[in-house]
């Protein structure tokens, strides 16, 4: 049915029946994380929009073009967070989190924001998990990061993934790299679109971000990053890339990879699945060893990844995975009769706080109702309480399974239901 006030474009409502998988999802997140002891870190919604602008960088799409900025009543300018790693960066500076010795190892989830043409797998409000290590440059931190990653879609029973990845090389050999591209691209300044001709003067490699077909289509020989890494940077991604081969995680090296984001330094990495169409991109994430430093902190080396619980339940779909079960009751109680409808409440109460899951609704009175709503709600039992009963002091529990019923004293169904639940 329509509504006066619908939900803006590019958001959705879980409805109860879907929102046992969304908890299923958060569950295993959580659980996969703490195998690796990253716990979870939970940050504001908005943050100064200038947090974004110098860490994401004011050239990308997603600053430049998607984030909600708003003021507030005293007109300070904040943002609905687009993205995860810029708020846990600052949270750790903020709240020096580098005294706590090692690296900081946190993980997030939550809604972020971005104003982009919604499509399938792409919305205006999406929810992201992720993690972050920050404090370490080891190499096989990198790998260690990357397969909580690979174990998460594991767990989740998800096969049909790649992980593909690359290495932009550290700000210093970035520059020998830009000049590389600007030699590239500047023949080429007529065909870009009006965006990059200002990403060639400000942020040469945005140019290879570019979605634009034409752009697209030019970038298609650029120089790639490997090519162009420091001794040390091609050392630090070979070792990379031999945890990973040791770890038995599969993936291939694609030079092509850049990150939409500008604060990327080190080694990238996209988890795509092809089945997904246009947003095939299941997880990304890479290092980014400028950015605590950018952010206001003492310099720290970091990296992290993130992805988005929607293109995770696509996929879940591809592969026919349920994901989870819906709550059910363990029992209903049905009332029969006005005595046993006066005494129903209270019994529910009292089976709920031995810590039992109960239906009972007081709207139905026939048996034929009420059993009819124990079906569907999909309960084990029904504790049936009639005239008869409430007169010898007993209930009758029913097992729905089977039909087979007993007359019982309430604390011994108690008891029998705590075993079955
Ligand atoms: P990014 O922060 O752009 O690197 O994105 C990391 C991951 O978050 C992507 O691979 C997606 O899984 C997810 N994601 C990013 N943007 C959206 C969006 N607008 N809608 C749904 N998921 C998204």
């Amino acid at each position: 049915m329509s509504t006066t006030y619908p939900r803006p474009r590019g958001t959705y409502d879980i409805l109860p029946e879907d929102s046992h998988r969304w908890r299923h999802l958060e569950d295993v997140f959580l659980d996969v994380c703490a195998r690796f002891g990253f716990r979870r870190i939970i940050t504001p919604i908005f943050e100064s929009a200038d947090l974004f602008e110098r860490s994401v960088g004011d050239t990308s799409d997603i600053v430049e073009k998607e984030m909600y900025v708003f003021s507030d009543r005293k007109g300070r300018r904040f943002a609905l967070r687009p993205e995860g790693t810029a708020p846990v960066v600052r949270a750790y500076v903020e709240n020096d989190m580098h005294m706590q010795g090692g690296a900081a190892r946190l993980c997030y989830m939550g809604p972020m924001f971005r104003y982009d043409r919604p499509q399938k797998g792409r919305y205006r409000q999406f929810y992201q998990y992720g993690l972050e290590v920050i404090g370490s440059n080891s190499p096989a931190i990198d790998a260690e990061v990357i397969g909580v990653a690979g174990l998460l879609l594991c767990t989740l029973g998800l096969v049909g993934w790649k992980l593909e990845i690359n290495a932009l090389g550290a700000p210093t050999t970035g520059d020998a790299f830009e000049r590389a591209l600007v030699e590239y691209f500047t023949p080429h300044r007529d065909e870009l679109c009006e965006d990059c001709r200002t990403r060639l003067e400000k942020n040469p490699r945005r140019l290879l971000d570019c979605k634009i077909p034409g752009c697209r289509a030019v970038a298609k020989d650029a120089p790639v990053g490997l090519d162009y890494l420091s001794p040390e940077d091609r050392e630090h991604f070979d070792i990379v890339c031999g945890h990973l081969t040791r770890m038995d995680i599969p993936f291939v090296v694609n030079p092509r990879i850049v990150r939409g984001l500008d604060y990327y330094t080190g080694t990238a990495f996209e988890i795509v699945d092809d089945r997904l169409g246009a947003q095939s991109t299941l997880i990304g994430g890479g290092r980014y060893n400028g950015l605590v430093g950018q952010v206001g902190g003492k310099d720290q080396p970091g990296i992290g990844w993130a992805g988005g619980f929607e293109r995770l339940l696509l996929a879940l779909d591809e592969e026919h995975i349920a994901a989870g079960e819906p709550l059910r009751p363990v029992v209903t109680v049905v009332a029969l009769g006005l005595q046993a409808a006066a005494a129903a409440p209270a019994l529910a109460q009292r089976l709920r706080l031995a810590g039992l899951a109960v239906e009972y609704d007081p709207d139905k009175t026939s048996m034929k109702a009420q059993m009819k709503a124990a079906d569907k709600s999909g309960a084990r039992y029904a504790l049936i309480l009639g005239d008869d009963e409430l007169a010898k002091g007993v209930v009758a529990l029913r097992n729905l399974t089977d039909g087979a019923q007993q007359e019982l004293a309430e604390m011994q169904a108690i008891a029998l239901l705590l075993e079955n639940k």
